[in-house]
């Protein structure tokens, strides 16, 4: 499962730092990711609850942020951004000029922005 495998990388990741940073509790994790990944932002909260338990992590809140994808179309060269508020944006992508031929240039994208802990 898509958010299950995302979930464990969170996990892993800010324990790692929250370790260097000698934390006691992981509060809240920033998140940015691109909406072409269609992570659903519950199941990955769900997730995350699951697998966090008895570490620092448990209960931390996950604050998503999603970054709107930006596209090429190959007919006419234009550059756009894709403005949606449904779940599934890409995959019914059309350009003005009435090609579906286009390239993803960004939105893949999956970072963890920041975290807030709490220290000794
Ligand atoms: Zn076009």
């Amino acid at each position: 499962m898509h958010e299950l495998s995302l979930a464990d990388g969170i996990l892993k990741t800010v324990l790692q730092a929250a370790e260097k940073e000698g934390a006691t509790k992981i509060k809240s994790i920033k998140i940015e990711m691109g909406e072409i990944l269609l992570v659903n932002a519950e199941q990955l909260t769900f997730c995350f609850d699951v697998i966090s338990k008895d570490t620092i992590a448990e209960g931390a809140e996950l604050d998503i942020t999603y970054l709107k994808p930006r596209v090429l179309c190959n007919k006419c060269r234009k550059e756009f951004e894709i403005v949606s508020d449904n779940d599934l944006p890409i995959l019914s992508m059309i350009c003005e000029c009435g090609s579906n031929d286009l390239t993803v240039l960004s939105g893949r994208e999956f970072n963890i922005k920041s975290m807030k802990i709490e220290e000794d």
